[in-house]
């Protein structure tokens, strides 16, 4: 880390900042919101008429589409979302991702519905992110001589910032051939290895074959969510303890795990609020302590997290997870007995197909009002039996008409984002229930 702000990143994230209890981390978000505040109304024309003394619930909250509608009045760099758009798009297309404006990192997220996102950020705040991350990722007992593997849908020159003697960095794209993915990644020999849960479930198979070996101390999965399927399987083929979780996205570094496999909200630079779904579901509205140049403030995310019942054993003051559960949009609904749109939670769909046998990879896909496909590899009769056993104790559970349900050959993406559980039926009654 040859980088004096990394490193003090680094070094801030992984020892000094240790609470003592929640209430010195809700202290320490306390002040560096006013701080935010006072250089929001400064630099941010959406800003400008917020109140000096305003608190966090009197700013107006933000969601994709009001943020990117809003774009110009919200950075405070001088840059247009035109341009910032021209650069990403002109990045993706020539997998050259080193240009930037008005000094700044430009990128297009990824996102699974509508609308992309865009994200800008400065040196500094590039430099913050990469010692975070590196804090968080890092093994305790050796923190030199990594080899970091990183499988991006888009790269950006975030990634280029961290390299040094301490860490090296490769990046695989997952457009690439994955012939020639593996060879290289085989003959990096990662001692960390970050890739979207279908490239790892990719990697385990080979590394099972025997076609690949690997032994790297940490495993983090990103990018997708995580299904309990895959998970188990990667574990298993790939010999891990724990399979890791970075929850990063264009709004911010969300959550990551801690040794002990359990994921805690980085809320040492985020403030989460909860919208609550039901009891420990809830969506996330977030505001980063620390970036500047794009203000993420009360903004809505889209995802469904569920919090997690009993505290970590590992004692951190952050709140814990019991896991990412998907995009909003990706909640089934379903007709009760009476025909109320009832919502069903995707992962209670692939927690039911946890017990099913006979398959390895699976999707479900809301297609109409009352109709499912489902895809399931490798198929069979017994598989196809065992499924629709599993969802039929699973809509009986949740009280909602069984619907009818399609079986079709599984489709293999690659280079998409993998939704294993997905609505892809949008009628009036669905935008009007979620
Ligand atoms: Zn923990």
């Amino acid at each position: 880390m040859g980088k004096p702000r990394i490193v003090a990143e680094f070094a801030a994230t992984r020892w000094l900042r240790r609470w003592r209890d929640r209430d010195a981390l809700e202290a320490h978000q306390l002040r560096l919101l006013r701080r935010q505040i006072r250089f929001w109304r400064r630099h941010s024309r959406r800003f400008a008429d917020v109140p000096a003394d305003a608190g966090l619930a009197d700013l107006p909250t933000m969601d994709k589409a009001s943020m990117m509608a809003g774009f110009d009045d919200l950075v405070t760099v001088p840059l247009t979302r035109a341009q910032a758009e021209e650069l990403a798009l002109s990045g993706e297309r020539s997998r050259d991702f080193t240009g930037d404006l008005a000094g700044c990192s430009v990128g297009l997220s990824s996102g699974t519905t509508g609308h992309r996102g865009l994200f800008v950020v400065s040196p500094a705040e590039r430099d913050a992110w990469a010692g975070t991350v590196l804090a968080r990722t890092l093994p305790p007992h050796r923190l030199w001589g990594h080899r970091i593997a990183l499988f991006l849908r888009a790269d950006n020159t975030l990634y280029e910032s961290v390299g040094s003697r301490a860490v090296t960095f490769s990046y695989f794209d997952l457009y690439a051939p994955e012939a020639e993915n593996l060879a290289r990644l085989g003959a990096f020999a990662p001692t960390i290895l970050v890739a979207p849960p279908s490239m790892l479930r990719r990697i385990a198979d080979a590394v099972a074959r025997g076609d690949l070996t690997l032994a790297p101390e940490r495993v983090y999965a990103v990018a997708e969510v995580l299904d309990p399927r895959d998970a188990a399987h990667i574990r298993a083929a790939m010999n891990l303890p724990v399979l890791h979780q970075l929850y990063q996205c264009t709004e911010g570094f969300l959550a990551h795990t801690c040794a002990h496999g359990v994921l805690h909200l980085n809320e040492d630079h985020v403030i989460i609020e909860r919208e609550p779904l039901d009891e420990r579901r809830f969506v996330p509205v977030v505001t980063d302590l620390r970036r500047r140049a794009q203000p993420i403030v009360r903004y809505r995310l889209g995802d469904v997290l569920v919090a997690r019942e009993t505290p970590c054993l590992c004692g951190s003051v952050l709140s814990a997870l019991e896991r990412i559960e998907g995009r909003e949009d990706d909640t089934l609904l379903l007709p009760s007995a009476d025909g109320t749109p009832t919502p069903v939670f995707a992962d209670l769909v692939s927690r039911a197909l946890v017990h099913a046998d006979g398959f390895e990879e699976y999707r479900v896909r809301q297609v109409g009002r009352e109709a499912l496909d489902v895809e399931i590899s490798p198929y069979s009769a017994q598989a196809e039996a065992s499924v629709r056993t599993e969802l039929a104790t699973l809509w009986r559970q949740l009280g909602v008409r069984p619907p009818a349900t399609a079986f079709l050959p599984y489709r293999s993406v690659v280079g998409t984002k993998l939704r294993r559980v997905e609505r892809a039926w949008r009628g009036d009654d669905a935008d009007a229930a979620l």
